[in-house]
């Protein structure tokens, strides 16, 4: 039955407890797409926290008032606002057979109060961590165009639309988000580098699964390959 294909647990993960799927990487690593992949795979919510965020702005409310400015200088949103985005998402009834959640955590008051939340509700944590080199980095933001109007994203060295700056779904004008001009993408490199890049010591600390793939080469799918193989994913 359809239900239960969704609801299973996810297979060839190990351990009974359902799993926080942690996405690590800078900016442009490729963790929401991979996410979305593994999203189709296992069947458990993305959680998103710039997505979130975007869409609290898109919406114009206070708390989208708040982080504006922040975000489209390529900033960390305050910990507290967005601690409490993913307490409150992962309380929600979908979240009970696991989740993924890419782009949180970034800095260490983050990382312990997911490890507080997680034992608090019984989940065990496994974080990916895709690799790559800032010079790909770099090229892959600056080529990124997502639709305003569905969110496809597109690269246009990867996965061009079929008619330029057009959306293949919806027919759309592509647009650069805010935070992918070339100025900005070197502020979130930095902070990447000085708050969030010291969670991988963090986590190899804890002794948990820390797995390592390698985002650089080959394509989104053959990446995703890669982090079946991993964990064991049919
Ligand atoms: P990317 O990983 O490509 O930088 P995201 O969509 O994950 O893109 O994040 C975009 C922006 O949203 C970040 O630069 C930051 O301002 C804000 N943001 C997202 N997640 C967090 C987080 N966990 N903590 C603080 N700020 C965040």
């Amino acid at each position: 039955m359809e239900a239960d294909e969704t609801q299973r647990e996810p297979d060839g993960l190990p351990g009974r407890q359902p799993a926080a799927i942690i996405l690590f990487g800078p900016p442009g690593s490729g963790k929401g797409t991979q996410a979305k992949l593994l999203k189709t795979v296992l069947g458990i919510p993305h959680i998103s926290t710039g997505d979130m965020l975007r869409e609290r702005i898109a919406s114009g409310d206070e708390l989208g008032l708040r982080v504006k400015d922040i975000m489209q200088a390529g900033r960390l949103v305050p910990d507290e606002v967005v601690n409490q985005l993913v307490a409150d998402r992962i309380a929600e009834p979908d979240c009970q057979r696991g989740f993924i959640l890419d782009g949180y955590p970034r800095t260490l008051p983050q990382a312990a109060e997911l490890d507080r939340l997680l034992g608090e509700r019984g989940y065990r944590d496994l974080v990916i961590h895709l690799k790559v080199d800032y010079t790909k980095v770099i090229a892959r933001i600056a080529g990124r165009r997502v639709c305003p109007v569905c969110g496809t994203l597109y690269s246009l060295t990867s996965n061009p639309p079929r008619q330029p700056d057009v959306c293949d779904r919806d027919g759309a004008r592509l647009v650069v988000r805010d935070d992918d001009r070339e100025s900005v993408i070197r502020e979130r490199l930095e902070a990447y580098e000085r708050l969030t890049r010291p969670l991988l010591d963090y986590y190899a600390g804890k002794g948990g699964l820390l797995f390592e793939v390698d985002g650089s080469d080959g394509t989104p799918e053959e990446i995703f390959d890669r982090i079946r193989g991993l964990l064991r994913l049919k």
